[in-house]
This record gives C-alpha cells, sequence and structure tokens, in this order.
C-alpha cells in the first residue's frame, strides 16, 4: 500500500539547497534511524553516504524519489541534538545543509565515490585479519597508493563497497586523503632497556666482570640500575638521554652495549593521549577574589543563562572555570571548553589535566581524522569524555548531559569562520547549544566583545568582574616609543627603538624572557625599484608580495603563489630593488644578529604548519630554551608564561589603520592581550609599545588599561554609524574573474535590494584586496535594526539572490552570504 512506504530526508556532503528524499526498500526499513549513514545515488552516477536527518512517509511531489543503496551504520552517527544544532547554524548562517555538515563531521565519517584513500602509514597492519575484499583492497592500495571508492569498486567488481570501507577505516587500516595535507612528524624519544637475562644473578655477576675494564659502559649500567629501579622489582625504561647525561657517557658507548646484547634501545611515539590519570585531583585553593567571583557566578546563574567573567589578564579565570567545572561534573553533567585558538589549547590541557586528569579530552582541526574519529565515536558512546576542551571545530562533537560551556577569550576573532561555509561563529553558536541542552555558558575575556559587553550591561548576561590580578601581581606598566621622534633623534636601531633595545638587553642579562609581536609573517612585505617605484606583485591577488627570507622566495600571503626573489626590477631594468617593512621573520633574525647569545624562537603561521609545532615552541619557551619570542598574534592570547618580563609591540600603528569597524576595538584587544603576558608573577612587567601615532585614544586607553573608555567611546560610534550591537550585518560577496562584469552584476544586485531595503544596503565596493586567485571580489553590506525581523530580512535577501542567478547577465557570479561578518 502506497501510505505504508518508507522516506527519509538526507543531508548530503554536498553545496547543495536542499535536502533529498530518497526511498526506503521494505527490507530496509527497520535497519535505519535519524543520524545513520545511507549509502544513495546523486546526479548521473555518482554515490555518497548521506546521513538522514528524517523518516517519513511522504513522497517528494517534485521528482521520483531513488532507492537508497545501502544502509551503512547500525547506529546513529549523529545525534538529534547536533542535528538541531546544524539546522540553527544553517538557518542562521544562511548556508547549505551539506556545508554545515562538511564543517561537523571528521573526514573518516564521510565518503563519497571520490573520496580517495591510502594505506595508513601510521599502524602496521596484519593482513590475516583481513576478509578477502579487505585484502584485495590493501593489496591494491600497496600497489597504487592512492584509489578513489569508484576505483575501489571497479577493483572488486561491486557496487557495494561502502561497508569495506568503512571497516577498513574504522580499523584504521586506511585513511581518506585529504587529511593528509598537514604530515605531522610525530615526537619521538629513545628509550634504554636492559635485557630481561639480567634478572638472574649470576648472569648479572658476569656482565659486571665482563664491564670491568670498560668504565663507561660499567657506568652506563650502574646508572641504569639507579634510574629504572631495577631492583626494587618496578623496573621500568630509561630515557636514553637522561641515561647518558647521568652516566657522562656518549652514545658510542651506549651503542657497543647495545651490540653487545645488553641494552635494548627503542624509539617510542609520545603519544597524545597518554595516561595522566596520576596526575590528577591537584588541590586548588582560590584567592578570596576568586572565591567571591566563583560565588558572583553561581548566584548569576541562578537567574541568567549566560555569565560574562570579565577579568583582567592574569586574574586567574581559569581557576574559577575549573571550580565551576567541577560543580558541574558533580551534578553528573559534561562540559565543553572552547578556546579561540590551537596554540592555546596545549598550554590549558596541562593545566586542566591537573585537576581532572583523563576526563579531559582535546579536539581540534590538528588532529588526524583517526584521531578525531576516535574522539568523535567515544562521545556516541556512554563513555564520552567528562569534559571536551577544543577549538571551534569542537562544538559540533556529540555530547550528552552538557551541563555547562565555558568560552575563554570570548572576544577572539578567530571564533569566526571564514571559509569556507558554513561562515559560523562558534561563541554565538555555543549559545545556541547550550539552549539546546538546558546548560550554562560561562564567557570569559580581559577585553570583552563589545557586544558581550553590551548585552552583561544590559541585563540579557550576568556580569562578574575581576580587577586584580592573582597573588598581588601588579598589572604591567605600559609605555609607548613614539617612533616619529625617534627616527627624527636618530635613536632608532633598525626597527627598534632605543628605549625597547635597551629594555631587550636589560632583561637578557636578568635571564628574563621577552615576547616581541608583529602582526605580519615573513621577511619583507613591501618590494620597490627605488628609481622607479615597481613592485612584484602577485599574478592572481591585486596584493603585493612578501620576501620569506629562509624560503629565498616571494610569497603571496592570499593564495600562497610563490615566485624567486627579484634582484632587477621588472619595469626599468634598475639593479636598486628594496626590500622595506618587516615581519616576524625579519625580527627573528634581527634579534639574532644584534644579540648573537640569545636564543630566538618564533611562533607564526609558518613555524606552526606541524601539528606539534605549536607545543614544542610553547614547552621550549616555558622551558626558557627561548629567551626571546618572536611571534604574530598567536602569541597574544590567553598564554601563560611565568618568567616574561618584557613585551614589545614592534607597530601599533598596523591595526589601528585598518578599515572595518572594528578595527579600534580589535586593536585594543590586541595590544591589551600582548601587553597582559609580561610580568605575571611576582616582579612587574613592561610593555613598550612603538607608534607613529602615541595620541592616538586606542593607544592611550590602552596605556590607562581604560577598558571602560574604549567601550563607551566605540558605542557612541557605532550607534550613529549603525553597527554592531545596534544595527547586524550581512555582507553580500561577489566574485567573478572579469571585473566589468562584475561590477555592472554588483550594481545590479544592489539596486534590487534597495528597492527592498532602501538605505540600508551600502556598496558594491571593492574591498582592500580587490582581487584573489584571479577574481575580482565586490562587496555589499545590508545593515538590519536590531528591531527589524532578521529571518524576514533574509527570505527577502534570498528571494533576491535567486532573481539575481536566473538573470542571464549574472551567469557565473558567485555570491557568497557571510551574516555577523566581522
Ligand atoms: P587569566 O586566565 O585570568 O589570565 P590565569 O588563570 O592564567 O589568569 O592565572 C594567572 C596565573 O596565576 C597562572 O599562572 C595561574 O596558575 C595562577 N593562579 C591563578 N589562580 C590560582 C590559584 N587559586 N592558586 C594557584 N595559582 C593560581
Ligand atoms: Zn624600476
Ligand atoms: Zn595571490
Amino acid at each position: 500500500m502506497l501510505f505504508s512506504e518508507t522516506y527519509i530526508d538526507v543531508i548530503l556532503p554536498l553545496g547543495v539547497p536542499n535536502m533529498y528524499t530518497y526511498h526506503v526498500p521494505d527490507d530496509l526499513k527497520d535497519q535505519l534511524d535519524i543520524g545513520f549513514r545511507v549509502v544513495v545515488q546523486f546526479g548521473k552516477s555518482k554515490l555518497y553516504s548521506a546521513i538522514i536527518y528524517r523518516v517519513h512517509s511522504n513522497p517528494p511531489k517534485a521528482y521520483m524519489a531513488k532507492d537508497i543503496q545501502m544502509v551503512l551504520d547500525d547506529k546513529p552517527v549523529v545525534n538529534e541534538n547536533q542535528l538541531k544544532l546544524w539546522d540553527w547554524i544553517r538557518e542562521y548562517y544562511m548556508c547549505h545543509p551539506g556545508d554545515v555538515m562538511s564543517a561537523a563531521l571528521p573526514s573518516g565519517l564521510k565518503l563519497s565515490s571520490e573520496t580517495q584513500v591510502l594505506l595508513n602509514v601510521d599502524v602496521t597492519i596484519d593482513p590475516s585479519i583481513l576478509t578477502d575484499d579487505e585484502f584485495l583492497v590493501f593489496e591494491a592500495l600497496e600497489i597504487n597508493q592512492v584509489l578513489s571508492l569508484d576505483e575501489i569498486s571497479k577493483i572488486l567488481n561491486k557496487k557495494g563497497v561502502y561497508p569495506i570501507v568503512k571497516m577498513l577505516l574504522e580499523r584504521q587500516v586506511i585513511v581518506v586523503l585529504e587529511e593528509i595535507k598537514t604530515k605531522f612528524k610525530p615526537k619521538k624519544e629513545k628509550y634504554v632497556k636492559l635485557n630481561s637475562v639480567y634478572q638472574e644473578e649470576v648472569k648479572m655477576k658476569a656482565l659486571f666482570d665482563e664491564l670491568l675494564n670498560a668504565p663507561k659502559q660499567f657506568a652506563i649500567l650502574m646508572k641504569y640500575i639507579e634510574l629504572s629501579q631495577m631492583f626494587s622489582g618496578e623496573e621500568s625504561a630509561v630515557k636514553q638521554k637522561v641515561l647518558l647525561d647521568a652516566s657522562g657517557a656518549s652514545s658510542v658507548q651506549l651503542k657497543s652495549l647495545e651490540k653487545k646484547g645488553v641494552f635494548s634501545i627503542q624509539e617510542v611515539i609520545i603519544g597524545r593521549l597518554g595516561d595522566f590519570s596520576d596526575e590528577k585531583g591537584k588541590d586548588l585553593v582560590l584567592s578570596p577574589s576568586q572565591q567571591t567571583a566563583l560565588e558572583e557566578v553561581q548566584s548569576n546563574f541562578e537567574t541568567k543563562d549566560v555569565v560574562l567573567l570579565y577579568g583582567v589578564t592574569s586574574s586567574g579565570k581559569t581557576e574559577v572555570y575549573v571550580k565551576q567545572i567541577e560543580d558541574t561534573l558533580a551534578k553528573g553533567k559534561k562540559v565543553l571548553y572552547l578556546l579561540p585558538e590551537i596554540a592555546l589549547t596545549t598550554q590549558i590541557i596541562n593545566r586542566l589535566r591537573k585537576y581532572f586528569g583523563d576526563q579531559v579530552g582535546v579536539y581540534h582541526s590538528r588532529f588526524n581524522q583517526n584521531e578525531r574519529v576516535e574522539i568523535w565515536n567515544r562521545q556516541m558512546s556512554p563513555k564520552g569524555y567528562d569534559i571536551i576542551l577544543g577549538a571551534r571545530s569542537a562544538l559540533f562533537l556529540p555530547f550528552e548531559n552538557l551541563g555547562l560551556i565555558i568560552i575563554d577569550e570570548e572576544h577572539d576573532s578567530s571564533f569566526k569562520q571564514f571559509e569556507p561555509s558554513p561562515r559560523y561563529n562558534a561563541r554565538d553558536s555555543a549559545v545556541v547549544l547550550s539552549k539546546i541542552f538546558g546548560a550554562k555558558v560561562l564567557m570569559g575575556s580581559a577585553t570583552p566583545a563589545i557586544e558581550t559587553m553590551n548585552n552583561a550591561l544590559a541585563g540579557k548576561y550576568g556580569l562578574v568582574s575581576m580587577t586584580e590580578r592573582f597573588g598581588g601581581v601588579k598589572m604591567p606598566k605600559i609605555v609607548i616609543a613614539d617612533l616619529a621622534k625617534a627616527h627624527k633623534k636618530k635613536q632608532m636601531q633598525g626597527h627598534f627603538s632605543s628605549q625597547l633595545m635597551e629594555e631587550i638587553k636589560g632583561a637578557l642579562d636578568r635571564k628574563e624572557q621577552i615576547i616581541l609581536f608583529q602582526n605580519r609573517r615573513g621577511f619583507s612585505p613591501y618590494i620597490a625599484c627605488k628609481t622607479c617605484g615597481w613592485s612584484p606583485y602577485c599574478t592572481r591577488c591585486d596584493v603585493g608580495l612578501t620576501y620569506h627570507k629562509y624560503l629565498n622566495r616571494l610569497k603571496c600571503h592570499y593564495c600562497g603563489f610563490e615566485r624567486h626573489i627579484v634582484k632587477k626590477c621588472e619595469a626599468c631594468g634598475s639593479h636598486e630593488v628594496e626590500l622595506s617593512g618587516f615581519g616576524t621573520e625579519k625580527i627573528e633574525e634581527d634579534m639574532s644578529l644584534i644579540f648573537p647569545d640569545a636564543k630566538v624562537g618564533r611562533m607564526d603561521l609558518e613555524t606552526t604548519r606541524s601539528k606539534n609545532a605549536y607545543q614544542n615552541i610553547i614547552s621550549d619557551f616555558e622551558d626558557k630554551k627561548i629567551d626571546i619570542l618572536v611571534g604574530t598574534q598567536m602569541v597574544t592570547k590567553g598564554l601563560d608564561f611565568e618568567n616574561v618580563s618584557l613585551v614589545g609591540v614592534l607597530n601599533a600603528d598596523q591595526s589601528l589603520n585598518f578599515q572595518d569597524f572594528r578595527a579600534h576595538e580589535r586593536s585594543y584587544q590586541l595590544m591589551s592581550q600582548v601587553a597582559g603576558r609580561a610580568g605575571r608573577s611576582s616582579k612587574q612587567g613592561l610593555v613598550i609599545i612603538q607608534t607613529y601615532q602615541p595620541e592616538h585614544p586606542i593607544i592611550q586607553q590602552v596605556v590607562a588599561g581604560d577598558y571602560e573608555g574604549m567601550y563607551h567611546r566605540e558605542l557612541i560610534q557605532r550607534e550613529e554609524f549603525g553597527y554592531p550591537p545596534y544595527q547586524r550585518l550581512i555582507r553580500v560577496i561577489l566574485k567573478h574573474a572579469n571585473k566589468e562584469k562584475l561590477t555592472d552584476s554588483a550594481q545590479l544586485f544592489v539596486d534590487a535590494l534597495q528597492s527592498s531595503f532602501g538605505s540600508r544596503v551600502l556598496g558594491p565596493e571593492f574591498p582592500g584586496v580587490p582581487r584573489v586567485r584571479n577574481r575580482y571580489i565586490n562587496q555589499i553590506f545590508v545593515k538590519v535594526e536590531n528591531a527589524a525581523s532578521i529571518n524576514r530580512v533574509k527570505n527577502m535577501l534570498v528571494d533576491h539572490m535567486v532573481v539575481f542567478k536566473q538573470n542571464k547577465v549574472n551567469s557565473g557570479v558567485q555570491v557568497i552570504i557571510d551574516v555577523d561578518p566581522y
């Protein structure tokens, strides 16, 4: 009978605007439910694994529903709460369901005909456990390296290869290609162990005798016995480095013992999910002001769902979070702890593990897909972590019984994803997630976003302040180095004012550490011919190339285009091509030249590409293996180093001169945050801000630590010009390779939008970099008053988009919508 047929609406992993309805054959009816993956055909011959969104009995009106090919899972991979969050993100940020799915699911859970797989080099495979089909795939991959699911299907001569691939993925025999881009080198350490035959006393005695004439080798053995505690009955392997250091022997001498079969040496990967359980349970006593803050947070939670903890840098917000987490766990609920930056997770995780041991799981985009799928699956099981710590993608993990979301450094722009769609803000989405669970949200910042503070002052959020640093430590002293003056008085050494130079020298002499902040990577961002002014530009983007000295190449920071360095002007032939301006790489080099005895480290996009790079730089700095750390905004965020006494902001003007309405707010946050890295224990720290605009109100407010002043001044301007929090912004971005065509189309779009929204429409305009990857860009802004219905505006906007796309003259013009773009 027709009405008893089963249909499902599925989300495809594609940028298509809708969900699609498929028919479920009778024999599969009882095998599926919401959140399961099914394999479906879409288009002529492509197969995809799609997620079931809804099960119902209504055939689609517009098309004949195809049958699904098979059911991939025997339990859901996504729960209904996750689907609710996906819904909200899709609607609010005006994107496709498949976009959200792509952002949310680790690639190991997304499969399509085009998905390419390869053998997992991290795991040694015992082929005898494989089924015949699995073995065929394994063998084929040994020969071909990479195969698409389509190709596997041909090799096995069957259509239903998804379950086989899924099995191989689960057993970690294979991995999906796209994830391999960030190849990382796991951290390894050599361990030494004594051959077990020497547990026999006779053998040991014989060994002693044998080594009597080899004093160094004898010393190694003696030290091993001591360090491994073998006679206490709990022998453990000893780190090679520790053993050699302690015995004063060389690795050659150890090697010869290895050759004799006395020791075995093994390389061990330092694991990510190590066993931390014995670290757990450290006592934490809050200071009186922390205790007061905690009590205020809790009493605010009685009436408010969101509380802002506004505490100066180093006031000890993390410890207040820890107590609130304990409180939540005691009620049997789970916690999500969001951070804006992966670099920060590596430091906070160590702090959290002191209290919560292995109850904390970490999740972010630097993990490879096996690790991500592993955590995902654990979250789907009853054994999910009590606490998940992560950067923005952690929002998408499955949760059960979530009671608290912490959003640390809530003001940070990294919570917003710009590219690709969904262009979501993880802070705002987290508030929505909390509503789904009825959970509480605790946001923290020393420099709250204007909107957040506005919500707090309006009573929508609770507000708790901490005005002093933990342990009575003073706020750092902030001074300005006036660059114009310094240049005039010839008090500049390269890019450094004499003031900064002296302080660096002093700090080095006192064995204190230094952070230098420059928000530009590479060596020199400006290259120009002294004769005619010509500069090398990217061939694909309208932007100058940055010189990277280590690579000895010019690089485009927008598209990655690279070319060799120019020695001769390509316009006039002059040989006087000059490098000017400076990025982190240049500062690093300058510091090493000026202070040859200092160890200089650098933290920016270049030096942190691999998975553990952050961890290594941060622990080197903590272990004082680095004296001067040069970095981009990565070094400004929430890191806690006890021995940093000096922070230098090399060029404050850069961020002040940005165009968008948030430039001043962001500059204030950036400078105050980087300043907050100084003097976090005992001694008062010093911050030197180099600028050409010493009178700029933002600079003055940073010096005075006057957040309130900044907030009120900003608020007046936001109201006057109609920006958040008074009005919302939707940005429409149009792209096309042909400039005229683009501007014509953009004007058409603006005219149409103005017919509905009048003067609320601004643009079209070219952004700061008008062409990227060979495509010109125009942007249009639609402003929406808070009182207006944003949903109505969005619906009308979508209608205009449909009309726009149907008009042939606009064919090929890409339209992107970005809600709350900044
Ligand atoms: P914030 O996050 O507000 O910048 P942190 O939480 O990083 O501040 O605290 C600053 C420093 O003070 C850290 O090194 C932290 O370990 C220490 N600290 C804060 N509260 C306590 C406490 N109650 N007991 C011991 N140390 C604390
Ligand atoms: Zn020239
Ligand atoms: Zn480019």
